[in-house]
């Protein structure tokens, strides 16, 4: 056995046991393996790391750890732009896209409502399948798993906290700083399709008396045919993203 000295800097602490909170500890290892290895051996999926520093330098997830090496583990700062020096992953893909984990259904409406190409499926995926999904489509995978977030397959992903559903959106939102990304045009709720405005005589026999009455402005899935218009839930999620991003550019 070796020994190496690792400490975890802000929300990484979140996947650890107390006594390695906060704190540089001595990490025993066997010789011939990666930081990513011992990072993920400590509780910590790699898409939450952002930046590796052994011995004050950057390093990749292959660096081979050595005896005595002092490794210092970052996530993810919005203020802290990397070069391309000490970039672990490619950018996440521009405008972000998603595919989510079960369980997840009400943060994937929020992302769609807010215009995100957002993946849920709905027949009983397992974890291989969605790793394949988010590593060929080069999609963000969203999930509560630790496990699924550690496949090597997986490049861009993060780890939800919580089980609040306006609190993940908040996460989301922050952690890929996607504020000047909403769309005014929502994604179908029910299938991700996109969705185009359409003239009201052309779905009148699809209304419901109340809807014909007081609405005018009316937008159709491309991909399945659903409806929408301005319901009463649209504008309160328009609010309530609107207070996280006056905090987010106060922080
Ligand atoms: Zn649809």
């Amino acid at each position: 056995m070796q020994d190496a000295s690792f400490r975890f800097y802000a929300e990484l602490n979140d996947f650890l046991p107390p006594e390695r909170q906060q704190t540089a500890f001595a990490y025993p290892f066997n010789s011939d393996q990666s930081v990513k290895h011992l990072i993920e051996a400590a509780g910590v999926p790699h898409t939450e790391v952002e930046l590796i520093l052994a011995n004050n330098e950057p390093v990749d997830f292959s660096y081979a750890v050595q005896s005595g090496d002092r490794v210092a583990v970052y996530p993810h700062f919005a203020a802290l732009p990397l070069g391309e020096n000490g970039r672990l992953r490619p950018p996440p893909p521009a405008p972000a896209r998603f595919v989510l984990d079960i369980h997840l259904g009400q943060l994937a409406r929020y992302l769609r409502l807010l215009g995100f190409d957002t993946l849920y499926p709905t027949s009983d995926l397992d974890d291989a399948d969605l790793a394949q999904i988010a590593h060929d489509e080069n999609r963000i995978l969203l999930s509560r798993d630790r496990g699924l977030l550690m496949r090597s397959l997986v490049v861009h992903g993060y780890c939800l906290r919580t089980k609040d559903s306006e609190e993940q959106l908040t996460a989301v939102l922050h952690r890929f700083n996607l504020f000047d990304q909403i769309q005014d045009t929502p994604r179908c709720l029910r299938c991700n399709g996109i969705l185009q405005p359409v003239a009201k005589e052309a779905i009148l026999d699809r209304l419901e008396p109340k809807t014909r009455l007081y609405y005018n402005e009316f937008q159709i899935c491309q991909a399945c045919g659903q409806i929408y218009w301005q319901g009463s839930h649209y504008p309160k999620l328009r609010q309530f993203v609107a207070t996280i991003k006056q905090g987010h550019n106060q922080s």
